[in-house]
Order: C-alpha cells, then sequence, then structure tokens
C-alpha cells in the first residue's frame, strides 16, 4: 500500500487519519488543533499555467507549513489542494482564538507571497480549524475533521476572514438544512405551500393593479416558514425548481378559475429563482402551462432579480427573449441592493424595474435616497421601463414616489402579502 502522497511527500488521508485517532486517544491535558485549508481559485492556476506550476504551488504550499514541524503531528493531502495538518497545543499555550489569530496572519502573508509569485492576485487559503481536548473525546477522528472542514466552507463564503474557529452552531445550521431539505417533498405532497398576494397598487390611481405571488410554507402544526429561510437552502438543493412550479401552477389555476367564473382578475407576477438559468427548462414549462390553462399571457409577469442578470446576463437575456416571444413582461426585482448596474438597464429588454426597499429606510426620508429614487425613476422613463418601488410604508413615501412618477407601489402601507381567500375579497371591493 501507498502511505505517501506522490506530489506533497504527506502521509495518505487514510493513515493520516490513523495517526490522528492514536493522537486523540492519548491527549491528556493537551488538546489537538486540525487545520483544514483550501487554496481559493487554484483551478485557475491550473488552467492558466498548467499542472506543472500547479504542482509546483501545491508543493510550495505543503513546504510552508512544514517549516514548524515540531509543532505537526500529522499532514495529509485529502485530494486536489485540500490539506489537513494536525498539531498540538499544550494546555498553557495560546487559547484557541489566538491559535486562529496566529494562522490567520500566517494565510495572508503568504498569500502575498503566491499571489506575486504565481501571478494571481485573488489567490486566498480558506481555512477552518477544529480543536479537540479530553472534553471531546467522544469524537472519532473523522467527525474531528469534518468539523474543521465544515468551517472552511465557512471561511470560503467570507468575504475578508479567510480562517474560522468550528463552534457548535454550525452543527445546528446543517441540522436545520437537512430538516428542511428532507421535509420539502413531503410538504409539495402534502400541499403545505400556500401563494400569498401582496397588491401592487397604481400611483395615480391608487386602484390595485396587480400582484406578487410570495410563497409562505405553513408546517402540519400550523406555524410558518418564511422564504427567507427556506429559499436560499433549497436553491442549493435544487428543490426550488419544484416549489417555483408549483406556485407557478397554483396561479395559473388561480387566475383560470376566476376567469372561468367571469370574475375579475389582473396581472400576477411570480418570482424565478436563479436556479432556474442553469437548465433553462422554465421556459417550457411556463409554455406549457399556458397551453394547458389558456389564459391570456398578460395576467402573468416574472420577476428576475437583479443578481442573476449581473451574474448570468446571456442566460438571463435568453430567458427574458424567450418570455418575451410568448406575451409575457419581465421585471427587474431587487434593483438597487446589490451592486447594480445602470448599464444593464439599456442593455435587457426589461419591461418593469423594482426599486428595493432599500432606498427606503426608516424613519423620515433621507435627501440622498430622494435624489437616486428620482433619477432611477427618471431614468426608467427615458428607456420606456415601468416603474414599481417596493417596500413602501408610509404615506410619506408615498407621496414621494407620486411626486416623482414613479408608476407603481407596492409595500405595507397598502397591504401586506395576504393569503387567497383574502385576496380576492380586495378585488371585488374595487
Ligand atoms: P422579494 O421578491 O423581494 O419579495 C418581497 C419581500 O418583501 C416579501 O418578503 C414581502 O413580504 C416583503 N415586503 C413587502 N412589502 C414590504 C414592506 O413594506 N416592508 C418590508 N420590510 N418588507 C416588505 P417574503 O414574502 O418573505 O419573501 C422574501 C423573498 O423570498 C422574496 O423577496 C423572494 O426573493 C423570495 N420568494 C418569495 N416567494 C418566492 C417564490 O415563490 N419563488 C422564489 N423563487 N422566490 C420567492
Ligand atoms: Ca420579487
Ligand atoms: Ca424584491
Amino acid at each position: 500500500m501507498v502511505m505517501r502522497d506522490i506530489l506533497t511527500g504527506l502521509d495518505q488521508y487514510e493513515v493520516f487519519l490513523e495517526k490522528l485517532e492514536k493522537e486523540m486517544e492519548q491527549i491528556g491535558e493537551d488538546r489537538i488543533a486540525i487545520v483544514y485549508t483550501d487554496i481559493k481559485h487554484f483551478k485557475y492556476i491550473n488552467d492558466t499555467y498548467g499542472y506543472k506550476v500547479g504542482d509546483a504551488l501545491l508543493r510550495d504550499f505543503v513546504a510552508g507549513f512544514l517549516e514548524s514541524e515540531e509543532l505537526i503531528l500529522c499532514a495529509a493531502r485529502v485530494y486536489s489542494d485540500n490539506f489537513v495538518v494536525a498539531g498540538r497545543l499544550s494546555a498553557d499555550s495560546l487559547t484557541n482564538e489566538q491559535f486562529r489569530d496566529i494562522i490567520n496572519q500566517a494565510n495572508m502573508k503568504r498569500e502575498t507571497e503566491f499571489r506575486e509569485k504565481y501571478l494571481n492576485s485573488r489567490l486566498q487559503f480558506c481555512t477552518g480549524i477544529s480543536v479537540t481536548d479530553k472534553n471531546s473525546r467522544s469524537l472519532d477522528a473523522e467527525t474531528a475533521v469534518s468539523n474543521a472542514n465544515l468551517a472552511r466552507k465557512v471561511a470560503k463564503e467570507m468575504e475578508h476572514d479567510s480562517c474560522v474557529l468550528f463552534d457548535q452552531s454550525m452543527m445546528e445550521g446543517i441540522r436545520r438544512e437537512v430538516e428542511i431539505t428532507s421535509s420539502i417533498p413531503r410538504a409539495l405532497e402534502q400541499k403545505e405551500f400556500q401563494v400569498y398576494f401582496q397588491p401592487k397598487i397604481d400611483t395615480d390611481t391608487l386602484e390595485l393593479i396587480g400582484a406578487e405571488a410570495l410563497v409562505r410554507w405553513q408546517k402540519p402544526d400550523g406555524s410558518f416558514v418564511y422564504p427567507d429561510e427556506f429559499i436560499p437552502l433549497i436553491e442549493r438543493s435544487g428543490q426550488i425548481v419544484d416549489v417555483d412550479y408549483y406556485v407557478y401552477r397554483e396561479v395559473f389555476s388561480f387566475l383560470d378559475k376566476r376567469l372561468k367564473e367571469g370574475k375579475k382578475v389582473v396581472p400576477i407576477s411570480l418570482n424565478v429563482s436563479r436556479v432556474h438559468l442553469q437548465k433553462m427548462h422554465v421556459l417550457q414549462y411556463i409554455q406549457e402551462l399556458l397551453e394547458e390553462f389558456r389564459i391570456p399571457c398578460s395576467l402573468v409577469e416574472f420577476e428576475l432579480t437583479e443578481s442573476i442578470y449581473l451574474d448570468n446576463t446571456e442566460q438571463a437575456l435568453e430567458l427574458i427573449k424567450g418570455l418575451h416571444s410568448l406575451g409575457i413582461k419581465v421585471s427587474m426585482d431587487d434593483f438597487g441592493s446589490g451592486y447594480s448596474s445602470l448599464n444593464l438597464l439599456s442593455k435587457l429588454p426589461i419591461d418593469i424595474i423594482k426599486l428595493d426597499r432599500v432606498f427606503l429606510k426608516e424613519g423620515e426620508m433621507q435627501e440622498s435616497d430622494r435624489i437616486i429614487i428620482s433619477c432611477v425613476v427618471d431614468m426608467a422613463k427615458k428607456l420606456k421601463i415601468t416603474s414599481l418601488c417596493e417596500g413602501v410604508e408610509t404615506q410619506e413615501q408615498s407621496n414621494y414616489l407620486k411626486e416623482v412618477g414613479c408608476q407603481m407601489q407596492q409595500g405595507f402601507y397598502f397591504s401586506r402579502p395576504i393569503p387567497q381567500a383574502v385576496f380576492e375579497n380586495l378585488i371585488k371591493e374595487q
């Protein structure tokens, strides 16, 4: 059996785990720190300069941490650019936090060196650390490493710090994620998802002229799980596609039913998750719904969030064109919430721009926000794009939007998202 990794000379991962297990068994009063690191943007080095340079970088990386060999118990390359090192910390030496800060400093120093040497200004070391002591004896080596790996994933998502200490709350996050993603199939089957509607108001007439469909998840015990909590998780698992399709179908069927009963209807907008852009089946699904329900295409709109356009401009453009060819309008959601690009407004043929509620902060309106809102509305007007402002909570805000000519408004000032039955009563009153 090959005991060592040929490229770096480090232990094979299985050998590392055996050694770590033994060290953990005889831990005594000491602590063992497991330091799990990967190199962000390493793939770029391989892709640009070839594997030889990539290999040299990995060896270079290993040489760096072997300089402090006396502290190291064992080390391995888990795969590719993922390394794990176990070191001993005596009881009276550094605290866990001090140790993390030292590794963080070392990472930053080496990042600077590597960025110059390998001509890549984005290389970054992401490190997670888990520390075990005699109290965590029940842990096996593999779990200790996977805890460090979990902390590394958290580090990878952070903008600045690149070194994170594992703590138990990270497990809580994972437990919640598993709980949510594993209950989605049942929730769909049992119809635990409901569509709520938030009215959109015409600024001039103050009439209800449309609504946004927002999903709500009511568990069998009656409690609600809100979209901000579960949507990011089911986007990661891909299940958002099924949930979105469910919402679309409910809305199409709702409109169809009302039309058949001769009742009043207003256009409803539906949210499109970024996940749809990876496969683009969404367009076909919408087409199928249109064929099945035969409602006028002007009764549905689709909202794509601003960041979708920035991350996937090509696919977003394709989707917009596809929706337009079906006669469906598209809005840019959350405009202004991220790194909005004014440029995009002229590049993409969108019909409606939804100004994010960041422009409407709590309390009195700020002069700077007033200026931005009026400029965006003005620009949209010149580009023949309809503007709608979200998150309107006060009369002052609503009046200002009227002053600057923002055509539509949506927000708690008019109505919160409401269940279908309440929404139907509201349309009736008009
Ligand atoms: P969004 O598309 O920006 O939806 C607007 C959110 O702002 C809604 O939160 C709404 O309740 C809230 N809101 C509306 N007016 C006000 C206001 O005056 N003040 C404040 N503070 N908030 C207001 P909700 O329903 O919790 O949805 C959150 C996000 O979840 C949505 O943001 C959307 O990105 C996503 N989402 C909701 N339903 C769906 C869905 O069916 N599919 C997909 N893909 N995403 C959805
Ligand atoms: Ca939306
Ligand atoms: Ca929005």
